[in-house]
């Protein structure tokens, strides 16, 4: 493993801290309270017939809170704190559905993300949803979506979630060594990974997908090969493969800034990559397809990402609870990112709102086409029949910068990225952003 002298000057692969991944564009800094009106306005405004919805419900609860997370997530809340929470989502989501944009429509997708959703005991899960369904039915969702951790699967949960008409249910594995996942700060260790993902298959979920990091603290060469061998072994539907980062609102980042360390004490990006390069070589040897930057799936056919696809191509997205994100009607909005101030603006019968953005046509597309480069192969002919855009030519230098490089090449109407330009999509993706954009810390 490639790791630096934490003392010495950082080189051009060292992991530093800050936001590597992209999640969305414009960057969140460029979101701002003065903008507010525009989500309101965007959700009093007529929906695009065109536009698909889907819903993300954030749980902010955690058993414990993992050194490298950066989540607005709380580990001291009791049941009535919870159950307060839960009621203030419903209420945020009654008043949400009765606005032009989203009344009467049904959700394309649910996703619940967090946080941990599964940290919520049946009769939680069971009410919540049950609410949820009575206010905007979820009987044409394509995809029902559940993030976990597998120390709180315990069988009766497993069975609800089920119930709830969950299809694909994600298991935060992250690591499958007990002393890897004891020096990260995760509250789960393997024994519960084995025990989560055999009552998991036994309930019968449409797809399990397993997360793992590559990079974490004290990771080495051996252990990475063990937990892709490991991966294989249990032969999930699909698995995503983060590369490890540290923002500024982790522990370990608190750590690196006390001792006055630059470099974040985990492998460089180089050796992250290499570690991705390899699993995603050993998962397609037993049978899986690459599936963008991060994801293999076994059957390419079936296991299907309702919810990324949607929303990379411009679906609208309700994000209920605190710092949820939502885009309505071309409006990025963020809830209110403390949990009293959230529940406060519910009571009260406000929106929640932290920061919104009003984004232009061009912002939308440079949005779908970088959020859609991840996944490996991009459309042109979805951009001109969507934007009325030829984007190779409107990214002519960048494309042939990139195409110098090997990292991609244009033919046959498609942009396609080799691995090696996959496994670093997210360290291009600021070249095509618009210059205004570019000088900005990706937060
Ligand atoms: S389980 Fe996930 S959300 Fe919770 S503290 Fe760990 S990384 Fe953060």
């Amino acid at each position: 493993m490639e790791t630096d002298d934490q003392n010495a000057a950082p080189s051009i692969s060292s992991t530093l801290a800050g936001n590597y991944f992209i999640s969305n564009y414009p960057p969140f800094s460029f979101w701002s309270e003065d903008q507010n009106v525009e989500a309101e306005l965007a959700l009093n405004s007529d929906p695009d017939p065109e536009a698909k919805l889907g819903i993300y419900h954030h749980i902010p609860f955690c058993r414990k809170r993992c050194h490298f997370c950066y989540f607005r997530v709380y580990t001291d809340k009791n049941a009535k704190d919870i159950k307060n929470y839960l009621a203030a989502t419903i209420a945020e989501l009654k008043s949400i559905a009765e606005r032009p944009l989203i009344n009467g429509r049904k959700p394309h997708f649910v996703y619940f993300g967090g946080g941990t959703p599964s940290y919520l005991s049946e009769n939680q899960l069971r009410e919540l949803t049950d609410e949820m369904k009575a206010v905007l039915p979820w009987d044409e969702a394509e995809e029902v979506a559940f993030e976990c951790e597998p120390g709180t699967l315990t069988p009766g949960k497993l069975a609800a979630v089920k119930a709830m008409g969950v299809t694909r249910l994600s298991l935060g594995i992250e690591n499958f060594d007990d002393h890897i996942l004891e020096i990260n700060g995760r509250a789960h260790r393997s024994a519960e990974v084995f025990g989560a993902y055999e009552r998991a298959r036994a309930e019968n979920f449409d797809q399990i997908n397993i997360d793992l990091i590559a990079g974490m603290l004290e990771e080495t060469e051996e252990n990475w090969q063990r937990n892709i061998e490991q991966t294989i072994k249990l032969r999930p539907d699909s698995v995503t493969i983060y590369q490890m980062e540290i923002p500024y609102n982790t522990t370990i980042y608190k750590e690196m800034k006390a001792e006055g360390k630059l470099v974040a004490p985990v492998a460089d990006w180089k050796t992250k990559r290499r570690w991705v390069k390899e699993a995603f070589a050993a998962l397609e040897s037993a049978g899986y397809s690459i599936a963008s930057g991060y994801t293999a799936v076994l059957n390419p056919e079936r296991t299907k990402f309702i919810y990324r696809d949607a929303l990379w191509s411009g679906a609208d997205l309700v994000g209920l609870g605190v710092a949820s994100f939502s885009h309505a009607a071309g409006v990025h909005y963020q809830n209110m990112t403390e949990i009293d101030d959230y529940l406060a603006a519910i009571t009260e019968g406000r929106l929640p709102l932290k920061r919104a953005f009003r984004t232009s046509e061009e912002e939308r597309m440079i949005r779908e086409f970088i959020l859609q480069m991840k996944v490996g192969v991009v459309d042109l002919d979805y951009f001109e029949q969507k934007f009325r855009v030829d984007v190779a030519g409107r990214f002519a230098d960048q494309v042939r910068a990139l195409e110098t490089e090997g990292l991609l090449n244009v033919s046959d109407g498609k942009v396609r990225l080799s691995r090696d330009g996959l496994l670093c999509v997210d360290n291009m993706l600021q070249g095509f952003f618009l210059p205004r954009h570019r000088t900005a810390r990706i937060v």
